[in-house]
């Protein structure tokens, strides 16, 4: 009985092995055609200030959605989208979109004092790419946006393999205007180094830390040390992962800038983010 529950588990295993595998290869071919089949969409999410609650900005997040399985998030694809060397191509559709989005805002709502930008992830494979240089500037201007209004966000995890390249690449991208967003900070690689060799110009203090509010002393402290560390150095600190007001009170009082997440507001399609939150900018800027 045993031997038999035995080979029932392993052919149970491989059957499971096989269905992986053809997921995998069924979701590979869906992928390599679903920028040319226009499947992927791009959501925003609203980042408020933390003094008043006004938008202080927005961040891009790519969404597939699939023909058959929906809307997948991008913890699902990306890596594959890596693996597959489709990453730059979907960065860069992703960043031309939201270009153009904010500056199809700006040019149909009076948003004269409009002083955000939007924010969109890079890939470490994006800093790998010869051509970054040229297409950014190439998307900037097709887009018509200042490059003041465009943030772009790196994990520290893309820094350390060529940190000396990196960093003039970077420099240049700064020298546009660009602004640079160091994301997910304190998870990655984390080195004091990194803030003195790239130009970075905001700090997103990932969610992580930002849920240790109410759970003990020692998380709100890390937590505040972070963003004490960060306003020292003078940059702009963002909150990450905001999801009740005991956490939205604690990094106002302690000085962050600017809070993010899902008691503000989930990542929507660009026509929800316009009603929620552009409509409603515009109308405050006309009074
Ligand atoms: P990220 O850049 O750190 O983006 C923040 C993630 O946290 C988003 O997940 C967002 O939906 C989620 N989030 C925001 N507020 C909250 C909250 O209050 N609670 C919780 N639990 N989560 C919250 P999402 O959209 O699934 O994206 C995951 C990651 O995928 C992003 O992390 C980013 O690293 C990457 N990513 C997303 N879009 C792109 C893209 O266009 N290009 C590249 N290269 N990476 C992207
Ligand atoms: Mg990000
Ligand atoms: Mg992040
Ligand atoms: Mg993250």
């Amino acid at each position: 009985r045993a031997k038999q529950a035995g080979s029932n588990q392993s052919h149970f295993y491989s059957d499971q092995l096989h269905q992986s595998l053809l997921e995998r290869a069924i979701l590979e071919r869906d992928l390599r055609s679903a920028l040319v089949n226009n499947e992927f969409r791009v959501y925003f999410q609203a980042m408020v200030n933390a003094k008043d609650g006004s938008l202080g900005g927005l961040e891009a997040l790519i969404r597939w959605e699939h023909p058959r399985m929906g809307l997948l998030f991008p913890g699902s694809f990306l890596g594959l989208a890596e693996e597959l060397g489709l990453m730059c191509e979907i960065d860069q559709w992703v960043l031309h979109t939201a270009c153009h989005q904010l500056q199809d805002w700006r040019t149909r709502y009076p948003l004269t004092d409009l002083k955000f930008g939007v924010s969109v992830n890079l890939s470490a494979m994006q800093l790998q790419d010869e051509d970054l240089l040229d297409s950014l500037k190439r998307t900037i201007d097709l887009s018509g946006l200042p490059a003041g209004c465009i943030e772009l966000e790196i994990t520290e995890n893309v820094l350390i393999s060529n940190p000396h390249k990196i960093a003039s690449l970077l420099s240049a991208i700064a020298g546009m205007g660009v602004r640079l967003a160091l994301d997910d900070f304190g998870t990655g690689f984390s080195s004091f180094e990194h803030l003195k060799l790239f130009p970075v110009h905001i700090l997103k203090i990932d969610r992580s830390f930002v849920s240790g509010v109410g759970q003990g002393e020692t998380s709100e402290r890390l937590l505040a040390a972070m963003i004490h560390f960060a306003r020292t150095l003078g940059l702009t600190v963002v909150a990450e992962g905001i999801e009740n007001a005991a956490q939205a009170d604690f990094c106002l009082l302690h000085g962050c800038h600017l809070l993010q997440g899902y008691y503000y507001s989930r990542p929507v399609p660009a026509s929800d983010f316009e009603s929620a939150f552009i409509a409603k900018f515009a109308a405050t800027c006309v009074n």
